[in-house]
C-alpha cells in the first residue's frame, strides 16, 4: 500500500474567492470494526473475511490508542453523534461495545442525549447480544437485512435467510429507540412485485428508518468480475419511484438520495456527513474530516487491520502519523465540491448560510456551479434555500459534475 502524508498548508486565496470566518461544523465520531463472517460478492467496504478468531482487545487497543493520538486535535468540542460501522460490528461482543463506549465518553465530551448507531447483521444476531449492545449505550441499531427473499438473499451471498432477517428485525424493534433496516434493489433477477414485497415486508416490521439502495456492480468485486443478470435500467428506476411512492404513502419522509424517515427520525449522525459537518474516523480504513481555524482537513487511516494495528502501536504518543494513508487539506475548489456533494444529497437542500459556515466561503464561491445547475433545470434556488430539482435528484453525478 502506498502510504501518502502531505502536509496541510493554508490554502491560499485564488482571485476573485471571499474568504469567510473559519469554518464551523459539529463533531462526529465514526469507529470502523472491519471484520465479517465472509465477503459479500457486491461488497467494495474496508471489511475482511473472518479466517479466526477475531483480535478484540488488541484491537480495542488500538482503537483507543488512535483517539489517545488524535485528542489534540478535537479538543474542547463537544461530539454529537458516534456510528459504530464495520465490517459487522456484531461479531463484537457487547462488553467490547461496552469498553468502546465507555473508552469515548472519558475521553471525549459526549452531549447527553448523543445519537449512538451501530450496525449489525441478522446472521449473526442473538437476543442477549442485542440487549448488551442496548446497555451499553447503543440507542440506534442499522441492520443490514438487504432482503426478505430466500432467492436474493442467496444470491447476494449473505449469510442469513429470510426468517433470521425477520426474528432480528422484531427484537431490535423492542430494544432500540431507533431501529433502521438496509434493503437493496435492482437486485439479480429481481422483479417489481418482489422489490414491492421486501418494502412491504419492512414497514409491516414498523421501521422508523430505511435506506434503500440501489445495486450496483463495483469495481474489483466478485459480481464486477461475473456479473449476474440485473434489472435493466427502466426497471430499476420504476423500482426507485415504487419506493419513493410506497414509503411516502406510509409516512415516511424521503431526506436524502437513499434514506427514507418516519417524522422526527432522520438519522442525525449521516446528517452530519450531509451538511458537511466534521468527524473523526478510529480504525482501520476509517475516513474523517476535521476543521481548524486555518484549514479543512481529510484524512484515511491504513486499510488493513493488522498494519493499522501495527502502526497505532508503534508510534510515540506525540506522533500523529504512522497509521495515516493520507492527510489532505481541502482547497477552496475542494471545499466547494465536497460540500454540493454532501448536501446537494438531501432533497430539502441547504440555505446559503450552511455552505458559508462549514467552508468558511462565501457562497459566491460556488455561484458558477449554481448558475449551470440552474440553467440546466437540475438546481432550485428560492430565497436563501438552494436544492436539488427532481431532475436534479435522479442526475445527481450530471448535478456534481457542475462543481468540480
Ligand atoms: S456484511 Fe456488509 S460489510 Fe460485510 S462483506 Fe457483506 S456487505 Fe460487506
Amino acid at each position: 500500500m502506498t502510504v501518502q502524508v502531505l502536509p496541510c498548508s493554508i490554502p491560499v486565496l485564488a482571485r476573485g474567492e471571499v474568504r469567510m470566518n473559519p469554518p464551523r461544523a459539529p463533531l462526529s465520531v465514526y469507529m470502523h470494526l472491519p471484520w465479517c463472517v465472509r465477503k459479500c460478492p457486491y461488497c467494495d467496504f474496508n471489511s475482511h473475511a473472518q479466517r479466526e478468531a477475531i483480535p478484540e482487545a488488541r484491537y480495542l487497543d488500538a482503537l483507543t490508542a488512535d483517539l489517545e493520538q488524535a485528542l489534540p486535535q478535537v479538543w474542547g468540542r463537544e461530539v454529537s453523534s458516534i456510528f459504530i460501522g464495520g465490517g459487522t460490528p456484531s461479531l463484537f461482543t457487547p462488553a467490547a461495545i461496552d469498553r468502546l463506549l465507555t473508552t469515548l465518553r472519558t475521553l471525549l465530551r459526549v452531549a447527553p442525549g448523543a445519537e449512538i448507531t451501530m450496525e449489525a447483521n441478522p446472521g449473526t444476531f442473538e437476543a442477549a447480544r442485542f440487549r448488551g449492545y442496548r446497555e451499553a449505550g447503543v440507542n440506534r441499531l442499522s441492520l443490514g437485512i438487504q432482503s426478505f427473499n430466500p432467492e436474493h438473499l442467496k444470491a447476494l451471498g449473505r449469510i442469513h435467510d429470510e426468517r433470521e432477517a425477520y426474528v432480528a428485525a422484531e427484537a431490535a424493534m423492542g430494544l432500540f429507540e431507533t431501529v433502521n433496516l438496509d434493503l437493496m434493489y435492482a437486485l439479480p433477477g429481481q422483479s417489481l412485485e418482489q422489490a414491492r414485497a421486501d418494502l412491504e415486508a419492512a414497514i409491516g416490521l414498523g421501521t422508523a428508518h430505511l435506506s434503500a439502495y440501489h445495486l450496483t456492480l463495483e469495481p474489483n468485486t466478485p459480481f464486477a468480475a461475473a456479473p449476474p443478470t440485473l434489472p435493466d435500467d427502466d426497471l430499476a428506476a420504476d423500482m426507485q419511484e415504487q419506493t419513493e411512492a410506497l414509503l411516502g404513502a406510509a409516512g415516511f419522509e424521503h431526506y436524502e438520495t437513499s434514506a427514507y424517515a418516519r417524522p422526527g427520525q432522520r438519522c442525525r449522525h449521516n446528517l452530519n456527513y450531509w451538511t458537511f459537518g466534521d468527524y473523526l474516523g478510529l480504525g482501520a480504513g476509517a475516513h474523517g474530516k476535521l476543521s481548524f481555524s486555518d484549514r479543512i482537513e481529510r484524512q484515511a487511516r491504513l486499510k488493513h487491520p493488522k498494519a493499522y494495528m501495527d502502526a497505532v502501536f508503534s508510534e510515540p504518543s506525540t506522533d500523529h502519523a504512522g497509521h495515516l494513508a493520507e492527510t489532505r487539506c481541502l482547497s477552496h475548489g475542494d471545499r466547494v465540491f465536497e460540500f454540493m456533494m454532501n448536501a446537494l444529497r438531501l432533497n430539502e437542500g441547504f440555505e446559503a448560510r450552511l455552505f458559508e459556515s462549514r467552508t468558511g466561503l462565501s457562497i459566491a464561491a460556488a455561484e458558477p456551479g449554481l448558475a449551470a445547475a440552474e440553467r440546466r433545470g437540475l438546481l432550485l434556488r428560492e430565497r436563501h434555500n438552494i436544492r436539488p430539482s427532481q431532475t436534479g435528484q435522479r442526475f445527481l453525478n450530471e448535478l456534481l459534475q457542475l462543481f468540480l
